[in-house]
Order: structure tokens, then sequence, then C-alpha cells
């Protein structure tokens, strides 16, 4: 059995979805349809859930949500015309939409939840019409009826454990299942919605509870490439990579899927596809727990930028016991995250998102370095990009990292830093962001240009 995801671009119009009912027709083991709600259908047009969040935001401040109601409902209403689908379908649609405001504003922390998951319910009732009125036997399911059941945190719910064992009972159901992503029932019986793109999440948990053979996961793009075609000029599609993988590159700027959508699958060690709804005969790219292909020591290259370093050197820090553990106390104590920690023997530099760190806090920093701990030098570096290549098995490859500074010194680039954790899934260059995406091509070319 498979669980088949569908994003909001390939659900944003009769075309898209009639391509999605030809995915779903060639392939009997789809039986579980997660969709999330319409996308856009050019790029200045309005996602669904964007246009739900101004309808709540009208009717929250009282004024007149008329036009926020017709604009909802026509969204639908033109894809049904288009489908053919009767007109009771939009009735029912309609009716939600517009019941959204009789809701209660005063002491309702799932409000806005409810707003935003009506996009995915909504959306999925209407493909569960589509698909019946073209011969499958197809029904909607609501998610609170399916057994997903959430934490009550407002835009960031948790699955409870207990949900996948309700869930499980959805193989017994005959046909296929459509059921709207984004969002679960609470015990108490609200809406709540995961964090924003949350229906890949759904889709995740489903496969894990129903023990599907394959999550698959339908974008708009053939698969995972190997860097970002904003940089590289058409790049490859990675056949396959490990969770492990996977969780690198989203790190460093590659967003195909949600981040919390491996945590499921890979508990449930369910392999996970991205395809392409507009090309699914691409193979796409299969998130898999260990690598089944070639022995390929890199498997993308993901750069990002807005990072800073905090670069400290102290004589002898070496021989002071205690001395890291005092700095990342700072770091604590000003509730500021790291993400690496290159050293040397009397210094050390700390790498953070440039977020992490207001003026405030950057002179606090300074200020307990230099007089609580003494250093001889501190310093606050910016405009720094970070570069990652991964790949697992680069631990069984002698000279990746040879290859790569080769790739830097031939294009003139400084490295900063160099870091690579034991796991050896990855190694990390810092460099100047102006340099970042010379580095990204020269980097492709090096792995990948043969
Ligand atoms: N519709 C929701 C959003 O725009 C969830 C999703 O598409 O996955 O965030």
């Amino acid at each position: 059995m498979k669980v088949s995801k569908f994003g909001g671009s390939s659900l944003s119009s009769a075309e898209q979805l009639n391509k999605v009912l030809n995915i779903v027709r060639s392939d009997e083991e789809r039986k579980f349809i997660v969709v999330s709600a319409p996308g856009k259908r050019n790029p200045d047009d309005t996602k669904v859930t964007d246009a739900l969040i101004k309808y709540y935001n009208n009717y929250t401040s009282g004024k007149d949500v008329t036009t926020d109601q017709e604009w909802i409902i026509k969204r639908y209403k033109d894809m049904a015309d288009e489908l053919g689908l009767s007109p009771k379908i939009i009735d029912t649609i309609s009716e939600a939409i517009k019941q959204l405001a009789d809701l209660p504003i005063e002491n309702n922390d799932f409000l806005y939840d409810t707003f935003l998951a009506a996009g995915e319910d909504n959306n999925a009732k209407l493909i569960a019409a589509f698909f019946s009125k073209n011969g499958l036997s197809a029904r909607y399911i609501h998610p609170q009826k399916a057994g997903i059941f959430v934490t009550g945190e407002p835009g960031n719910a948790r699955i409870l454990p207990s949900s996948y064992d309700k869930l499980e009972n959805l193989r017994d159901y005959e046909g296929v299942l459509v059921i709207p992503g984004f969002f679960g029932a609470t015990l108490d019986n609200h809406i709540c919605t995961f964090s924003r793109g949350g229906s890949d999440i759904t889709g995740s948990i489903v496969a894990a509870g129903v023990k599907a053979d394959l999550y698959e996961n339908f974008t708009d793009v053939n698969g995972i490439y190997a860097a970002h075609p904003g940089v590289v000029k058409k790049p490859h599609s990675i056949p396959e990579l490990t969770y492990k993988e996977m969780r690198e590159l989203a790190y460093a700027g590659f967003n195909v899927l949600h981040d919390e959508a491996l945590i499921p699958a890979y508990r449930g060690r369910i392999p996970l596809v991205i395809k392409n709804t507009n090309n699914p005969e691409h193979p796409g790219t299969r998130i898999v727990l260990e690598h089944t292909g070639a022995d390929v020591p890199v498997v993308g290259i993901a750069g990002d930028d807005k990072f800073v370093s905090i670069d400290i050197s102290k004589y002898l820090m070496n021989r002071e016991v205690g001395f890291g553990r005092k700095v990342l106390q700072i770091l604590e104590d000003l509730n500021i995250r790291f993400e690496h920690m290159p050293t040397g023997i009397d210094d050390m530099s700390i790498v953070l998102r440039e977020r992490e760190l207001t003026p405030i806090k950057e002179q606090e920093i300074i200020s307990q370095l230099t007089h609580n701990l003494e250093v001889d030098h501190v310093e606050i570096k910016r405009g720094l990009s970070i570069l990652m290549i991964v790949g697992e098995n680069m631990k069984s490859h002698i000279g990746v990292t040879a290859t790569a500074t080769k790739a830097f010194s031939d294009n003139h680039i400084n490295l900063t830093m160099i870091s690579q954790g034991s796991s050896e899934v990855s190694v990390m260059f810092v460099i100047n962001t102006e340099n970042e995406k010379k580095a990204v091509r020269a980097l492709y070319n090096a792995f990948f240009s043969k």
C-alpha cells in the first residue's frame, strides 16, 4: 500500500487535478491520498491558505468578510465547474467556508487553526467527489475520524503516539481514502494545525500509521536536485538519499520537504519518494534508511547564508579547564542557539545564524568574554555563508575534502573554517557570502561534471 501526498501546486486547477487522478488511477496501491489546500496557479496568485488568513484577520477585526468568502468559494467552484462536478459539492464547501464566520472569537485559541485547516479540508472533499465521479471508489475522511490526534499547541501541533494504532485501522477500508493534510484534532475536539507546509507531516504520519510500503510526496519538481537550480544550471535530481543526508541538506537550505515530515516515516522505517506531478514517469528522489544504489561519495551540495561567527582567542586556552563550558553558558543564558564550533589550540569560533544575535546580545557576549573570561581577543564576523558537501559514503572514500578544497583554490575562494563531524555525513566550509554562488558552482563541477 502506498500513501501519496499532493502539494498545493499539484492541486491548484482542474488541469492539475486531472493529472492527480491519472496518477492515482495508474496504481492500485495508491490507497491513501493526502492533500494540501489549492496552491497558486501562477506567481501572482494567492494560495487558499493565505486567503484564509486574510479572511480570519478581517473577521476577528470586525470587518466585512463577504469578499473574502466569495473569493475562496469561487476558487473551489471554478475547479468544480471545470471538472463537471455536481453543484452539491460546492454547496457543502460554500457552507463550510461561510460557517467559519459564526465561530466565537473570544476565548477560542483554535480559531486561527480552524480557519486555516478549512483549505485542506474542503479540498479533500472536492477531490473525493472528483475521484468518485471518475469511477474510483473514493471517499473523504476527516482527520479526527481517521485518528490523527495531536497536542493542543495552536499552529504547532505534535502527533500523539496513540494515533498510530488508530490509523492502522484505516488499512481495512475499501477503496481510496482522501485525507486532508496539515491538521489533526486535539483530544478535546479542537482543530489544531501543524506548522506551515505541514501537509507533508500528515502524509508521513499516515504512512507510518498504516505501515505503508512507500510514502510518495508529489510536488512540482523532479525530486531533490544535487544543488540549487537557481545557482547551478540544470543540476541533476538525486536518485537516492538517506534520511541522514536529507536532514543535512535540508539544514542548509534544501526545502523540498517539511523538516518535521521526515521523523514519522523514518521511525516507521517507511521509504519515501519525492516525485513530480507534472512528470510522474520521472523516478524522483528516494529517501531510504541505507543506500542501495551506486557508491557515490557526495550526493549533494548546499549553501546557506546569513551566518556570523564569534571568534575568540586566549593564550593557553587549551589548558583552562571548563573554558568551553563557560563560553557556551553565556550563550545559553542569552537563549542563543549555535550551529558549529570549530576550535584551535588557543582559539575557538562559534558559528551561528545571524538572526540569533541582536545588538544587545552581541554587546553582552563581548563584555562577558572580555571581563569574566578574560579572553585576549574577541571579534564578531558577519556576512558568512556555509557550504556543505553531503554524502554518507564519503567515509569510505579518500580525497573528498581534497577535491572540495582544490575546487575552492582553483576558484580563488578563501576558506575561513572547515568542520567535519565524526559521522562523516558532511563537511562544512565557512566562506564569505560574496563567494557563495561561485563556490556552489565550483563544488558541483568538481564532484559531478564527469
Ligand atoms: N496549506 C498549508 C500551508 O500553506 C499546508 C500545506 O500546504 O502543506 O502552509
